[in-house]
């Protein structure tokens, strides 16, 4: 039996990735293919507390499968953590007889949508957009699998003018928290060492390593560091550093930054963008609340938001093992 929705609203929030356009239009789709209204709202949070709503209907979303970014933007608002601000936000969902949210974002907006929804007793669900891949129950986060394209053509960049030159390059890629992306573009780039948040592998085995490498042959070396990592040096210091212990390399850094949230989306974000989307609103049919539809071993799964948001998401460090290996 399903559950009775007459009209939804969907917001973007936190960091933007790519695919986040193509779940906004899986999810207004879905919406329009049960007869269920839907809202877009503009800016996060933000929007919702300031009004700036526009219905949605399945051709307002034309063109928008192959866009990064998000059309309805993302914002992180200050004010939403307050209660008397997320009264408003209530207020403008019930003036236009919205029945249930959709939020897509990181886990600090599921945790602003958990105390909303518990707060005004509305059903809202939540779609993991992050490049970080650092939420804890969905094997895969939106974007994540673009970011890791993008790194990887990156750095293959890098390593044409590596080689060339016989230089050591340090890439920064992003990963306060989680090493995701450091290590699997690594091993995708065929980088000689990865530095991730998950592990120390601490200054003297990388320049034992870094030796090796040039003993045995190799001239030039890229060392993908995640911003996060546990040698906890600036890049740049890093850099400053290993110059002295590695007299034998011209030492270079490059910091990728935004370029790894934007692009248009790879098939596998958008497939996974429009499978979550359609998730979302079949979860919302079936009376869930406070969950996030994320995927596991291929298939959709429902979260509870505490176990996203509270719980911590492992690195496969069997992958660790791999890259020492393969990198030799
Ligand atoms: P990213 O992974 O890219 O950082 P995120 O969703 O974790 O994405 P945050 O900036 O942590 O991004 O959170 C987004 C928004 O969620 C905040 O700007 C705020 O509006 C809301 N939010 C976060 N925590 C709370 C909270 N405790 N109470 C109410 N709202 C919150």
């Amino acid at each position: 039996m399903k559950n009775k929705i007459n009209s939804i609203a969907v917001l973007t929030s936190g960091g933007d990735s790519p695919g986040m356009n193509a779940a906004i239009r899986a999810i207004v789709r879905a919406a329009n293919f049960n007869n269920i209204k839907c809202y877009g709202i503009y800016r996060g949070y933000q929007g919702l507390i300031e009004d700036d709503f526009e219905e949605l209907g399945a051709r307002s979303v034309r063109n928008l499968i192959n866009r990064g970014g998000t059309f309805l933007k993302s914002a992180r608002s200050k004010e939403f953590r307050e209660k008397k601000y997320r009264q408003i936000a209530f207020n403008n969902l019930q003036k236009r007889l919205v029945d249930a949210l959709v939020v897509i974002g990181g886990d600090g907006s599921f945790t602003g949508a958990d105390i909303f929804s518990k707060e005004f007793d509305i059903p809202v669900i939540g779609i993991p957009g992050t490049i970080d891949n650092d939420i804890n129950g969905t094997d895969y986060t939106l974007g994540y699998d673009t970011a890791l394209n993008t790194v990887v053509e990156a750095i293959d960049k890098i390593r044409d003018t590596a080689s060339s030159h016989d230089r050591l390059f340090l890439v920064e890629v992003m990963g306060r928290d989680a090493g995701d992306i450091a290590l699997n573009s690594g091993i995708g780039a065929g980088a000689e060492e990865i530095l991730i948040p998950e592990e120390n592998i601490g200054v003297e085995k990388l320049v034992e390593s870094l030796h090796k490498s040039r003993k045995t042959g190799k001239t030039s070396s890229i060392v993908v560091v995640a911003e996060g990592d546990q040698i906890g040096k600036n890049i740049t210091k890093l850099a400053a550093d290993l110059t002295e212990d590695l007299p034998e390399y011209e030492i270079k850094v490059t910091v990728l930054g935004h370029i790894q949230r934007g692009g248009s989306p790879s098939c596998y974000d958008r497939v996974l963008a429009s499978r979550l989307g359609v998730g979302a609103v079949d979860a919302l049919l079936e009376g869930k609340s406070n969950i996030m539809v994320g995927i596991q071993h291929k298939k959709i799964a429902h979260v509870p938001f505490e176990d996203a948001i509270n719980k911590k998401k492992t690195l496969d460090m069997d992958l660790m093992r791999v890259a020492d290996i393969v990198s030799t």
